[in-house]
């Protein structure tokens, strides 16, 4: 690091898990372990690493909505046109977005649900939580995967986090898979951010999600597909209402395979980790490598959880609302990945 980097640093890096959350898919390809028979690996780790530690893509955030944690490349941004077709425009510019499990919609749709906030079925929750936001202001994003678009009968989105939201819920409120685990790493996730929260509160959040999962009909008509049709129709509208010439909203399409080595979790408002920037710097230093091959990192926005709070819930549940958005991030990775993504923080330096 140079010493003008050290001088001009204001925020700090620190390996808060090295060996991850500990728990998850073990069958996952989305693995650290797996990772260390491959080629490069040390080369690529070691960068990787530094590019983390310097902040070398830490970056401020410029667009109002958000993004998935996803680490895969952006290929354009979706939109709907009258018959329903979705066409992505070949240019568009790239906007440095927060990111959270699904995008900002489907993780407030988690945290009203972990508050209490639970309705007749899932689809109808969802556009409330997009029409609560709305109400303040907050507009927020999603995405889809190449390799699920245009596939008929296809009811998943290539979103993990959005097609498998319920499995997340799941995972983190039956006993018999990862609940004790989940609640565990949420705790000390929100003690690292400074949030405050009465004993039991944890507990609550899971049992207000085992009740949603408990009615049977509340997922009965809920896909992926479906959701995002909901989220789609709420951009549309908050799009339409805005002065912007820009989308404010957008659902973007990702490309490529998954091949996340790390987590990132910032805490630091009006900043996030650019995943394309990482690639930019690991492509001009391993010029070779199939891009494929590069790692990525899952990068979640904490300060982005605190701002959806505001919107989806009333103020005695803000707490409760951030922790519950917190979980769903957890409990997500612990769908996804085997668990041995090394977990790095960012914060302000003291
Ligand atoms: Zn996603």
């Amino acid at each position: 690091m140079s010493n003008e980097t050290l001088r001009e640093k204001e925020f700090e890096a620190v390996e808060i898990l090295p060996k991850g959350f500990g728990y998850g898919d073990s069958d996952s390809s989305i693995s650290y372990e797996k990772q260390k028979n491959k080629e490069f690996f040390e080369a690529l780790d070691a960068r990787s690493r530094e590019i983390i530690a310097n902040g070398e893509a830490l970056v401020d955030i410029t667009a109002l909505d958000d993004g998935c944690v996803d680490g895969r490349q952006t290929v354009g941004i979706v939109v709907r046109t009258e018959d329903g077709q979705e066409v992505l425009p070949i240019h568009v510019p790239n906007k440095e977005r927060p990111k959270l499990a699904g995008g900002g919609y489907i993780t407030a749709f988690t945290m009203r649900i972990g508050v209490g906030y639970i309705g007749a079925d899932a689809n109808t929750d969802l556009k409330d939580t997009g029409l609560a936001l709305a109400s303040k202001k907050i507009v927020a994003g999603a995405h889809i995967a190449s390799s699920h678009n245009h596939i008929p009968g296809d009811v998943s989105t290539g979103c993990k986090a959005n097609d498998e939201v319920d499995i997340a819920m799941d995972n983190a409120s039956d006993a018999s898979k990862f609940e004790a685990e989940i609640i565990e790493t949420t705790d000390s996730l929100l003690k690292a951010a400074s949030v405050e929260l009465e004993d039991g509160n944890l507990e609550r959040i899971t049992n207000n999600w085992r009740k949603a999962l408990n009615n049977e009909e509340y997922f009965k008509n809920s896909t992926g597909k479906s959701r995002l049709d909901v989220i789609f129709a709420t951009q549309e509208a908050v799009n339409e209402a805005s002065d912007s010439e820009d989308q404010i909203a957008v659902t973007k399409e990702l490309i490529g395979e998954h091949n996340e080595w790390y987590f990132v979790i910032n805490l630091i408002p009006g900043k996030t980790f650019s995943q394309a920037k990482m690639l930019k710097l690991l492509q001009a230093d391993f010029p070779d490598l199939d891009p494929n091959d590069l790692p990525q990192a899952f990068v979640v926005d904490v300060p982005r959880i605190v701002e959806l709070a505001g919107g989806a819930v009333d103020d005695e549940e803000l707490s409760s609302a951030i922790a519950a958005g917190v979980m769903y991030q957890v409990s997500i990775a612990s769908e996804i990945t085997d668990g041995t993504l090394p977990v790095y923080a960012y914060g302000l330096a003291a």
